[in-house]
């Protein structure tokens, strides 16, 4: 539930205002709980400060100082609560309110949604507001637990707040929205993080890896290796181009591509002389690179361009690079639940090569040239929107930090649940750095195992429940032989609740629920 504090009661605490501090103090206490978000209006702040300074002035407490400590205990107190944002609708038309800061407050609290409480005392909000509520009453709600989320992005935006309201702020001011300053900024720091020449950001993780292959002209005729468990996208883009997806099987200890395996589909395309082997396409599944050092000597022997589908390990590392280094061309997406997620779908692809950068950046543009409406080549509108990228700055920002909590999560998973009888934890081989896009159990009755998370209201995810190559979209138009790991994986596999805000209670509920 959120719950937004109007000055009065906030005063309440902040004067040890009698008789009403007692109750007061409980309420806030219930909002600021595991099962409330509690707010402060900005547009309160004047009202909050200058009340305070005179009930400190009126009860003679803090002698002459009684402005530092009204400025010391505001801060104090305001860092136990949210900041919600004073917007322009809070003032249009509120000067022939009685009471604009009322009128206001009921505005802010409707943007709360429709369950949200504002708490106050003062009885014209108790009438006129139909979301208001006292302390008193407040205090005998019931606030049902908040479900427990797959993936909890509302932590990570509460930590983040001020910085993404500025930056989609500056935005909307400067009004750039297609390829505005914050996109080469973005593209900078990318680069700098993953240690890359070029990165050329782009709509989607899939268009990313549409751009890539048609940067290096794959289509008709053409083979591209990969594998056959990974989200359906994969595959999506190599059919589009009228290329055959090759499945090779994965190594059932990573879910990744096994080099062995990649190696015998690459002799067997090319015994067979039909399809041209046109470039290998490895997948970084939930978050751990695949196998670049023997991958890559298998695309020297061969000579095939090597495309990284690291839409869900952006950060990984592997063999001394971050993903998505590793490839001729690397891609990753940002769609909001990958680990570097925006507010909305994006992605990038990442090289070492000057002029491959250039042509990803003319197919992203409709296959521009050097003019606007010079056409080289065949493209696509594949650009990030300038607001994706002000977010996906505030974002980055904090990645490093998150890729640590990242760490310490899945530690403590290992520790609460690494035990238990016929389930396996996910395995990161040495010199490898997961980030833990999700975090993927197997046990050969999973099905039990989910129900009995889901009975303790704890959601669960199975990715992926068929590999691409029974799935029927492509029947037909892709290549493998046995693929047996794969689809043990997908009959195995069952992810858990995972982020950086995952704390140690909701895995120590997990264990409960399957232990009994
Ligand atoms: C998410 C994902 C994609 C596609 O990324 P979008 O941004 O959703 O288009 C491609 N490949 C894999 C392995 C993915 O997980």
């Amino acid at each position: 539930m959120d719950v937004l504090i109007d000055v009065g009661v906030a005063i309440d605490v902040l004067a040890q205002r009698s008789p009403f501090v007692e109750a007061s103090t409980r309420a806030l206490s219930k909002a600021a709980s595991d099962h409330s978000r509690a707010w402060l209006y900005v547009g309160s702040v004047q009202t909050l400060s200058h009340v305070l300074k005179g009930q400190l002035q009126v009860s003679s407490e803090g002698g002459e100082d009684h402005e530092t400590v009204a400025a010391e205990r505001l801060d104090t107190f305001t860092k136990r609560f949210h900041w919600l944002a004073a917007l322009t609708e809070d003032a249009e038309g509120v000067f022939a309110d009685d009471d604009p800061e009322a009128a206001q407050l009921s505005r802010a609290v409707a943007r709360l949604g429709p369950h949200a409480k504002l708490l106050t005392r003062n009885p014209a909000l108790l009438s006129r507001c139909q979301q208001a509520v006292s302390p008193e009453d407040f205090l005998e709600l019931e606030c049902p637990p908040q479900p427990t989320a797959f993936i909890d992005l509302a932590a990570q935006q509460d930590r983040l707040r001020a910085g993404i309201e500025r930056r989609t702020h500056a935005v909307l001011r400067h009004g750039k929205y297609i390829l505005g300053p914050e996109v080469a900024e973005l593209e900078a720091e990318l680069c700098a993080y993953t240690g890359t020449r070029e990165c050329a950001t782009c709509a989607s993780g899939t268009d990313a890896l549409l751009m890539a292959l048609m940067a290096l002209e794959i289509g008709p005729g053409d083979a591209v290796f990969t594998t056959p468990f990974t989200f359906v996208a994969t595959s999506e883009v190599i059919a589009l181009l009228g290329a055959t997806p090759v499945y090779a099987d994965i190594d059932p200890e990573t879910f990744n591509l096994d080099p062995e395996r990649l190696a015998e589909a690459i002799a067997a395309i090319k015994a067979e002389g039909k399809l041209r082997p046109g470039a290998i396409m490895p997948v970084d599944l939930f978050g751990l690179a695949a196998n670049y050092g023997r991958i890559q000597e298998i695309a020297s022997e061969h000579e095939l361009p090597v495309i990284q589908d690291a839409a869900q390990a952006f950060g990984a590392v592997a063999h001394g690079k971050t993903a998505p280094a590793h490839g001729t061309i690397g891609c990753t997406s940002f769609f909001p639940a990958k680990p570097l997620g925006a507010y909305g779908d994006g992605g990038a692809c990442f090289t070492d090569d000057a002029e491959l950068a250039e042509r990803l950046r003319s197919i992203r543009v409709h296959g521009m040239g050097a003019d606007k409406y010079d056409t080289v080549r065949p493209g696509i509108n594949g650009r990030l929107d300038t607001l994706q990228a002000a977010i996906l700055l505030e974002k980055l920002a904090v990645y490093p930090a998150e890729v640590e909590a990242r760490q310490r999560v899945a530690g403590q998973y290992c520790e609460a649940i690494g035990h238990l009888p016929d389930l396996r934890l996910p395995r990161i081989p040495p010199g490898y750095l997961s980030v833990y896009a999700q975090f993927t159990v197997r046990h050969p009755r999973r099905h039990e195992l989910q129900q009995a998370l889901k009975a303790a209201g704890i959601p669960t995810a199975i990715y992926y429940p068929q590999p691409s190559h029974q799935s029927s979209a492509y029947a037909g138009r892709t290549w493998y032989r046995a693929l047996p790991e794969a689809e043990r994986a997908s009959r195995e596999v069952l992810s858990l609740p995972f982020g950086p805000d995952v704390k140690r209670e909701l895995i120590e509920r997990i264990r409960q629920a399957w232990m009994g």
